[in-house]
């Protein structure tokens, strides 16, 4: 570079999930010739498209298509596979850790925090060691294969409180993420059992555990309510303002009472925000998340920026009312968040003035299983059934991101509707070596 010549800002996305990938996209694309570098770091090769995994872990989308590599999409920009442990603002450095363990320390000039959230755990006494989260397409995947070889193990045992055990699936947390994936997976797990020639869905006890009066507090309450009898039409239980007080073992103690033995526990109780932010020196609230001003700036800094569920983002449509209000963590702000960041970092680099981000939450999609949803837009737009699914499916097509990924999703669709669900369990997969070990002993 020669002398004098203002060399490009250093711009480091921490996190490549809907913030992280959506931003670095519309950057790579803005950023003018030697303006700035971008470099995206998450543990992970690809960012998911989390609102697609209860399709992905029932069998009607292929898990691979659920999520974006990032080196194929951002070819502008940087990628580094690696977990940021430590981020020292001061000094403009984020110490990264390799999967082989190995540290390095990036420079940076510019810092977007993208970190999102992790499952939220209670001290629930067996919740560590018997529960799942369901947030990452490992977890989605593992779910898929664990449920159908339940099923097998189910059919191949003479032991009756075994088979009953095998055949008790619960999940903990009733918000979208929770339903979605009982409903789902149930859904796949009804449609399997006509293979097995002992077991019928009659057999199978599926629970639904929720501490709050109401389900999916994403929708309206009446749709909340309508929602927990299309699941008790099902056969599935719901229980209500009920919490897990013990899950030891797999034994299921509820604070009503009730007791039961499950060997799939699924826990979606709550998400908090990433809690490496605990190891840097960005200004945190109360929740753990970096505190943001309306334009996306974390507080105080003219030169970091944060979004999504990592991010205290003044909720603008709802200050009217409650002037503290922040942004819910979802996908729908997160998107919207990134499409803003965009623009604020830009101007920032070109001594422009950033805008604030004002969006109002539009409502919700879910899907309960193929062909079932509801749907709640602004309190307007309320569908139930073959509508709402439709309307999910959809919506979430369309959020989607590369033409690449759309396409494929919508074969898999059309490959499931005319061949039907694949219903085999591929637990191999977890544990890769035990043929190979029986091999050498024998
Ligand atoms: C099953 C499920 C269904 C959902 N459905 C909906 C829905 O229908 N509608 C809706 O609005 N929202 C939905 N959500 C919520 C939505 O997915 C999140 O709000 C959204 O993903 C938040 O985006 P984000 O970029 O903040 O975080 P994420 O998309 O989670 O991205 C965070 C990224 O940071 C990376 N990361 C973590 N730690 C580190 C580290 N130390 N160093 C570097 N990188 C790191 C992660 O690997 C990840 O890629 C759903 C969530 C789940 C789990």
């Amino acid at each position: 570079m020669a002398k004098g010549k203002k060399q490009p800002k250093r711009i480091l996305i921490v996190g490549g999930g809907y913030v992280g990938l959506y931003t670095a996209l519309g950057l790579q694309k803005k950023l003018r010739s030697l303006e700035a570098s971008v470099t995206v770091v998450d543990p992970q090769p690809h960012m998911t498209y989390q609102p697609f995994l209860p399709e992905a872990a029932a069998g009607s989308i292929e898990p691979r298509h659920v999520v974006v590599p990032l080196r194929k999409v951002l070819k502008r920009c940087h990628v580094l596979t690696g977990r940021v442990t430590k981020i020292d603002h001061a000094t403009k450095t984020a110490t990264v850790e390799a999967i082989d363990g190995h540290t390095d320390t990036v420079e940076y000039d510019l810092l977007i925090s993208a970190l999102g959230s992790v499952s939220r755990l209670l001290p629930i006494p067996g919740l560590e060691e018997r529960g799942v989260g369901f947030k990452t397409v490992g977890e989605a995947i593992y779910l898929r294969n664990h449920v159908l070889s339940r099923l097998d193990l189910a059919e191949s045992t003479s032991d009756p409180e075994l088979r009953r055990k095998l055949l008790s699936f619960v999940v903990i947390g009733g918000g979208y993420a929770g339903v979605e994936a009982l409903a789902e997976l149930e859904d796949m797990a009804r449609y399997a059992v006509r293979y097995y020639d002992t077991i019928s869905a009659k057999d199978m006890r599926w629970v639904l555990v929720e501490a709050s009066n109401r389900i999916m507090p994403e929708v309206s309450a009446k749709m909340g309510v309508y929602t927990v009898k299309v699941l008790e039409r099902r056969g599935i239980e719901v229980f209500l303002d009920t919490r897990a007080k013990s899950l030891e073992n797999g034994h299921v103690i509820l604070d009503d009472g009730t007791e039961f033995d499950a060997d799939t526990i699924i826990w979606t109780a709550g998400v908090k925000a990433n809690p490496m932010l605990a190891n840097t020196d960005l200004p945190l609230d109360q929740r753990g998340r970096v505190r943001c001003t309306a334009e996306l700036q974390v507080e105080g800094l003219s030169d970091a920026w944060a979004a999504g569920d990592n991010a205290a983002v003044p909720d603008l449509s709802r200050t009217a009312e409650d002037p503290t209000a922040t942004c819910s963590p979802s996908a729908q702000h997160a998107v919207r968040q990134a499409k803003r960041l965009v623009p604020n970092v830009l101007a920032a680099l070109r001594g422009k003035k950033q805008k604030p981000y004002v969006h109002k939450y539009q409502g919700s999609v879910a899907s309960l299983g193929l062909y079932k949803g509801v749907t709640d837009v602004l309190g307007v737009i309320r569908l139930k059934g073959f509508l709402a699914w439709g309307l999910h499916r959809a919506y979430h097509l369309s959020r989607m991101p590369t033409f690449n990924r759309k396409v494929r999703i919508m074969f898999d669709w059309l490959g499931a509707f005319v061949f039907r669900r694949e219903v085999i369990s591929m637990g191999q997969i977890q544990d890769p070596k035990t043929e190979f070990t029986r091999a050498a002993k024998s």
